[in-house]
C-alpha cells in the first residue's frame, strides 16, 4: 500500500493541544511522520491529499454502542426483530458508523446472545466495513429488572431483551457463555431504568454475590465487565466489583464522587445523556409527553445527571461521549450531538469534548499508547474534517463536512480529491 501524505492541513490532534498547520504522513497502518510546518513536504510515490485548509483529527470513539438497537420505540420491538433480518441490520449500523467518523465503538450490549461477537469478527475479517469494535454480551439482569422483557404466559428466555438470572451460579453459568461465544466485555444491568416503571433508576436488585461471580469469571479470561448504573448505590457496587466502565451515573452521592475520583486512572464513565435529553423533549410522536417523561422520573434524573456528570468532569473523572443512539427518539446517526451536550450541559469546553471522544477513546479501547491521537506511531484512524470542530461542534454530525475517514490506514470514505488525479480530469 502507498504511502497517504496529508497535506496542508489544521491538525487537531486530540491530546488537547492547540491545532496547528502542517502535514501527517500515514505509511501502512500507522502515523509516521507529523510536520508542523506548510513548507511542501517531499512526497516521494505517497498518494498526496491536499486537505486545503481542512481539519486532521483522530477518528472518534463511540463509548456506549448497541449496534443490534434498531431505531425502535421499545425493548421489545428491539428484541422481537428476527435473527437474520437482525444481523443484516448490524452490519448496516456498523458501515453507518464508521463513514460518519466514528472509528471506535465500545459495545455496551446486544440483543441477542452472538450479535455483537458476529459483528465485530466479520469487521475484523474484512467482511464487511465497521469501526474497532469490543464486543458486549446481552444485558444481564434478575427477574422484573431492567431487561427482563419476558411475559407471565411467556417465560422463554428468547422473549426477554436481557439474560435473567437467580443466583451467583446462574450468573456464572450466563457469563462463561458469553466469554465462550467471544465477547470483549459482560454487561450487568445493576441499576433499573426510567424506561422501565417496574425497575425505575433507582432500583438496585442484582446481589453482591451475582456480581462478584460475574466478575470473577471475567478476570479469570482477562475480560471487562461494564454496568448500567444510574442510581449511587449501583455505582458503588459496581466500583466494588472491579467495574471500570460505567453507562449513566445519574444519581451521585460524595461517596460514590469520592470513589470514582480515587479510581479515575482506571474508572470511564459513559453517561449516555442523549436519551435523557430526548425523553424529555423530543419523545412525544412516540406518546411520551413532557409530563409522561416527567412523571417516568426524567425531569428528575436529568437535573441530577447533569449535576453528578458536571462534579465527575470536574474532578477529572473520564466522561465519553456516545450512548444509547438506536432508540426511536435517539437514532443512530446522532451520536456526535454528546459532544455539543458536553459543553452545553456539563461545563465541557469544546477541546474537552473532543479529547473525550479521541484521546480517551484510544483509553477505553484499552489502547492507550496507540489510538485516539494524531501522533507519530499512532494507528491511522483520521478524519478530515471539512470547517473547524472547535468553533461548531455541530459539525461533526454532518455527513458533507466529514470529508474523509480513514480507519488503520484504509479510507472507508474516500477524500473526494483523491478521486480526481492531479493532472485534471480523465478524458
Ligand atoms: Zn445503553
Amino acid at each position: 500500500m502507498a504511502d497517504v501524505l496529508f497535506t496542508n492541513v489544521r491538525i487537531l490532534d486530540g491530546t488537547g493541544q492547540n491545532p496547528y498547520s502542517g502535514s501527517v504522513r500515514v505509511q501502512g497502518n500507522r502515523i509516521r511522520q507529523v510536520g508542523r510546518s506548510l513548507a511542501p513536504v517531499a512526497a516521494g510515490d505517497a498518494a498526496v491529499i491536499d486537505g486545503a485548509g481542512a481539519t486532521l483529527m483522530p477518528g472518534m470513539c463511540e463509548a456506549h454502542t448497541h449496534f443490534s438497537w434498531n431505531d425502535a420505540a421499545t425493548l421489545a420491538g428491539i428484541q422481537t426483530m428476527p435473527l437474520e433480518e437482525h444481523v443484516l441490520w448490524c452490519a448496516k449500523v456498523a458501515k453507518r458508523y464508521l463513514e460518519a467518523g466514528w472509528t471506535s465503538c465500545v459495545g455496551a450490549a446486544c440483543a441477542k446472545p452472538r450479535l455483537d461477537v458476529v459483528t465485530r469478527n466479520a469487521i475484523d475479517s474484512g467482511q464487511i466495513p465497521g469501526p474497532r469494535y469490543l464486543a458486549a454480551s446481552q444485558e444481564i439482569t434478575v427477574p422484573g429488572g431492567l431487561g427482563d422483557e419476558t411475559l407471565p404466559h411467556l417465560p422463554f428466555p428468547e422473549f426477554s431483551f436481557g439474560v435473567n438470572v437467580n443466583s451467583a451460579d446462574e450468573m456464572r453459568k450466563a457469563v462463561r457463555l458469553f466469554l465462550k461465544y467471544g465477547v470483549d466485555s459482560i454487561k450487568l444491568n445493576l441499576s433499573g431504568d426510567n424506561f422501565t416503571p417496574q425497575a425505575p433508576a433507582g432500583t438496585a436488585w442484582m446481589t453482591d454475590a451475582e456480581v462478584a461471580a460475574a466478575m470473577e469469571e471475567v478476570r479469570m479470561r482477562g475480560k471487562r465487565g461494564t454496568a448500567h448504573a444510574r442510581s449511587a448505590a449501583s455505582v458503588k457496587q459496581a466500583l466494588r466489583h472491579g467495574i471500570d466502565v460505567i453507562y449513566h451515573a445519574s444519581y451521585s452521592d460524595t461517596e460514590s464522587l469520592d470513589l470514582l475520583e480515587a479510581k479515575k486512572d482506571r474508572v470511564f464513565v459513559a453517561p449516555g445523556i442523549a436519551i435523557l435529553y430526548a425523553m424529555l423533549n423530543e419523545a412525544e410522536p412516540w406518546g411520551i409527553t413532557k409530563a409522561k417523561a416527567t412523571a417516568m422520573g426524567y425531569q428528575h434524573e436529568w437535573d441530577a445527571a447533569l449535576e453528578s456528570l458536571r462534579a465527575m468532569h470536574r474532578r477529572g473523572i473520564r466522561v465519553l461521549p456516545g450512548g444509547d443512539y438506536g432508540f426511536a427518539f435517539t437514532p443512530h446517526g446522532q451520536n456526535a450531538r454528546d459532544l455539543e451536550f458536553f459543553v452545553k450541559y456539563l461545563g465541557f469546553t469544546p477541546m474537552e469534548a473532543i479529547r473525550s471522544a479521541t484521546l480517551y477513546g484510544g483509553q477505553i479501547m484499552m489502547r492507550p499508547d496507540e489510538l485516539g491521537a494524531v501522533k507519530d506511531g499512532y494507528l491511522a484512524d483520521l478524519l478530515l474534517v471539512d470547517g473547524d470542530p472547535l468553533a461548531d461542534l455541530s459539525i461533526l454530525r454532518d455527513p458533507k463536512r466529514i470529508l474523509a475517514v480513514m480507519k488503520d490506514g484504509a479510507f472507508a470514505k474516500h477524500p473526494e480529491v483523491a478521486a480526481r488525479p492531479a493532472w485534471g480530469r480523465a478524458a
